[in-house]
């Protein structure tokens, strides 16, 4: 099911995740998927921006031009960084912040472990603009918003809106 997407200010994107069982992120993992497909050019989607404070996100970065190697769809489930190497500054958008793009320092490559849906838990190995994403909706599980991760404020951006772009 699509939801709607909870924006900046609203408390639950400040707010830090308590792990989700198994049921839970079933659930709450399709309607990321679905949400995530609604919107075009969305890459990720974390569980609080529908207003679900657990640890869920997903990610896919398979139809983005800057996407060079991927896993296709992921799904994080109480996920954990465990290694991150190198450092890269990239442009990054949120659909909880539609008016704004910023400049944000990440990691360039990045070891994760995730619970799996079907039980156990397995490991993702991600680079460049998929390891970018992942930090970004791990993030959002933390309370952690772009705006937070900005060092000064010409790293923020506004973004030209559809409505704007429209000839008079
Ligand atoms: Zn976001």
């Amino acid at each position: 099911m699509v939801r709607p997407i909870r924006r900046f200010p609203d408390p639950i994107l400040k707010s830090t995740c308590r792990p989700a069982t198994r049921d839970e992120a079933r659930r709450v993992a399709v309607d990321l998927v679905d949400t995530m497909r609604a919107h075009p050019r969305c890459v990720g989607l974390a569980a609080p921006q529908i207003g679900e404070a657990i640890r869920v996100a997903v990610v896919d970065v398979s139809g983005h031009p800057l996407a060079t190697a991927h896993n296709g769809l992921l799904v994080l489930v109480n996920a954990t960084v465990e290694e991150a190497v190198g450092r890269e500054v990239g442009r990054e958008g949120c659909l909880s912040l539609p008016a704004v793009t910023a400049d944000v320092r990440r990691a360039r490559r990045i070891w994760v472990t995730t619970d799996s849906l079907d039980g156990g838990r397995h490991e993702i190995w991600a680079a460049g603009f998929e390891a970018r994403a992942i930090q970004h909706e791990l993030d959002h599980l933390d309370g952690i918003l772009i705006l937070d991760r900005v060092t000064s404020v010409r790293a923020l951006h506004p973004r030209v809106l559809p409505a704007l772009q429209r000839a008079p």
